[in-house]
């Protein structure tokens, strides 16, 4: 996939929250937490709340995971197992998406 970087206007560029890469945000997957709730994954409609961008691709995805980078991005304390099953559960939500298998 080519980097669009020197798009903008109708485009507006996201940063991947595994791999660091800047990208076309309609490209990317979105994570979004409304007045710190519980993360999910957002979809056609732009849900409101701070998101987290990631690539549709699993390295990208597992990458974000390990370092832990939805927590920071969204500002998301987890202190229950509780809610760090809900997390575990995310990704395995966007692996359906993505028809891959973990
Ligand atoms: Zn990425």
């Amino acid at each position: 996939m080519k980097p669009a970087r020197h798009r903008s206007g109708h485009h507006p560029i996201r940063t991947c929250a595994g791999c660091g890469g800047k990208f076309d945000q309609s490209t990317l997957l979105r994570l979004a937490s409304h007045r710190g709730a519980l993360p999910a994954l957002e979809g056609r409609v732009r849900a409101p709340g701070r998101g987290v961008s990631l690539c549709r691709k699993k390295a990208c995805i597992e990458r974000a995971w390990q370092r832990h980078a939805i927590e920071r991005g969204l500002k998301l304390k987890l202190t229950t197992p509780e809610e760090r099953q809900v997390l575990a559960l995310l990704k395995q939500d966007i692996y359906r998406l993505l028809g891959e298998t973990e």
